[in-house]
Formats: structure tokens, C-alpha cells, sequence
């Protein structure tokens, strides 16, 4: 990722920080389709990550944890 698109993604994160303790918006488990409460967790989807960073680019979808262990066999580990 390059750093413009770094400050791009950090900057829209905030926004959506804000938004969300404003309670303007809300999360949806892109696995479920239902409402997320609590926790959110966060799916990055890199496309063309073998070729040039330039030409990548990368989506986010958001889940409940559960639904991605279910979905995937992996379990969603927060940082320590
Ligand atoms: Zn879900």
C-alpha cells in the first residue's frame, strides 16, 4: 500500500470512528447480514497483492468474529 493510500485509509477509519460514536452509523456482518454490536472486526481484501503495490487496491468488509471463524476454520486473534 502506498503511503497516499495509507493516509487515505487512516483518515477514512477516523471518520468512520466519529461517525459511529456520534451514532450516525453502524456496522453489518458481511457473513450474516446482520447488525454488529460491540467488537467490530475488520476483513481486508487486497486485490493484485503479487503484483505492483501501485497497482493494488484494498477493500474492507466488516464481521462479527464468530461468523469468520465460521466462514473461514481461522479465529479472529485481536492484539495483544
Ligand atoms: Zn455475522
Amino acid at each position: 500500500m502506498t503511503e497516499e493510500k495509507r493516509q487515505a485509509s487512516e483518515e477514512m477509519r477516523k471518520r468512520i470512528r466519529e461517525a459511529v460514536k456520534a451514532g450516525r452509523v453502524g456496522f453489518r456482518c458481511c457473513f450474516c447480514r446482520e447488525h454488529i454490536e460491540g467488537e467490530v472486526h475488520a476483513l481486508l481484501l487486497i486485490s493484485g497483492w503479487n503484483g505492483p503495490e501501485e497497482q493494488q487496491t484494498s477493500q474492507q468488509w466488516f464481521c462479527h468474529a464468530a461468523c469468520f471463524t465460521k466462514a473461514t476454520g481461522e479465529t479472529a486473534q485481536g492484539n495483544p
